[in-house]
């Protein structure tokens, strides 16, 4: 049995406004508390719990001796490479920690991304879109050749990037206007702008930043590539007015997105796994009307190469990049299994939370 330790004492998500009332429903109905609550700074939240020690330790158990949540791969939808944890800058709250000298990830190479796409084919596997991600992917020396295998191949191919000088050298940007040439259409950049005005931004990624990153908008505008933006919920503002404030800056800025559609502008979660967090118990399922299919861990993997490994690892997710209890083998067959939930990001990000780095 489950006690209120286990769950849903978390934010709930406001990823998608229209999702919030089911969920109060189901917070009534397992006597938690109904508010969404807003979002605080982390640092703000862990003065007021730092995270129960006594939890996620041991993968089939909760503190409280319930038994805990597991996701099996339903289908793998999408495929995500981390390129490498080598990023440009050194964002303060960066969930994978990556930065100018973090290479605890190794750069992937095309070759070995290739070597998954086949598996793929091999395998039969339903998969419609490829991630990249890092670090900052555009800072690997064989980006372009592993965007072009798997657009190449037919995928929908997804990158997450900071948009800044990484992007804009020459080699670069005349490698992504090829690209953009053949598969204009499958290609989507998602640029980090982690809030609507330059002081937040800064803070997280540092003096500098904003223009940099405005300037790479701009040229993906320019240039006609998909795009959409990533931006974070942690800094007291409702969901509203978040999206209010990022309309009147692509307004102003003349980027033509839809800062309310959801998936043109993608509000994430705050991660900060020192953060106090309920444990997910089978029970919770129920209690929250969610399946275990909703998360991302049973539709998604993410291949990484650690520093000094001969070969790449599949991991279940994006999340979880230095746990061994989340690598699950060297194959995508070997990554067919099931994942406990076993570490706050699963509740605070992916349950709780509802979100998802593929949207
Ligand atoms: S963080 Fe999310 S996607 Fe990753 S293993 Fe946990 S529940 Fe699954």
């Amino acid at each position: 049995m489950s006690s209120d330790r286990d769950y849903c004492r978390s934010k709930a998500s406001r990823a998608d406004l229209s999702d919030t009332r089911p969920l109060v429903e189901s917070r009534r109905a397992a006597r938690l508390p109904e508010r969404i609550a807003q979002h605080r700074s982390p640092q703000l939240a862990l003065k007021v719990a730092p995270l129960d020690r006594a939890k996620f330790r041991d993968p089939q158990r909760t503190a409280t001796g319930a038994l805990r949540a597991s996701v099996h791969l339903r289908s793998l939808d999408t495929l995500w490479f981390n390129t490498g944890t080598l990023c440009n800058i050194e964002c303060r709250n960066c969930y994978i920690e990556s930065s100018p000298s973090n290479d605890r990830l190794a750069y992937l190479k095309a070759a070995e991304v290739e070597r998954f796409l086949d598996e793929i084919a091999s395998g039969g596997w339903p998969t419609r879109e490829i991630g990249f991600t890092g670090g900052e992917p555009f800072v690997n020396p064989e980006i372009v050749p592993m965007l072009s295998a798997a657009l190449e191949r037919g995928f929908e191919v997804l990158v997450l990037t900071n948009a800044m000088r990484p992007v804009m050298r020459p080699e670069i940007r005349e490698g992504l206007l090829a690209v953009r040439d053949k598969y204009a259409d499958r290609l989507t950049l998602r640029v980090s702008l982690d809030h609507h005005t330059r002081a937040n931004h800064e803070r997280e990624r540092g003096a500098d930043s904003w223009a940099s990153t405005l300037r790479g908008l701009h040229w993906f505008v320019e240039h006609g590539f998909r795009m959409c933006v990533a931006g974070r919920t942690c800094w007291s503002e409702s969901e509203e007015a978040m999206r209010a404030g990022y309309q009147q800056l692509f307004d102003r800025e003349k980027i033509a997105i839809d800062a309310f559609d959801p998936h043109a502008l993608v509000l994430f979660p705050e991660m900060d796994e020192r953060i106090d967090v309920p444990e997910i118990t089978v029970d919770c399922w129920g209690l929250l009307n969610k399946s275990p299919d909703d998360v991302m861990c049973a539709s998604s993997r993410m291949v990484v190469r650690r520093q000094g490994a001969a070969e790449p690892v599949v991991l279940s997710c994006t999340l979880i990049a230095y746990d061994p209890q989340f690598e699950l083998g060297p194959t995508l067959a070997a990554a067919d299994r099931e994942v406990r939930l076993n570490h706050p990001h699963c509740a605070k990000f992916c349950v709780l939370g509802g979100a998802s780095c593929s949207v």
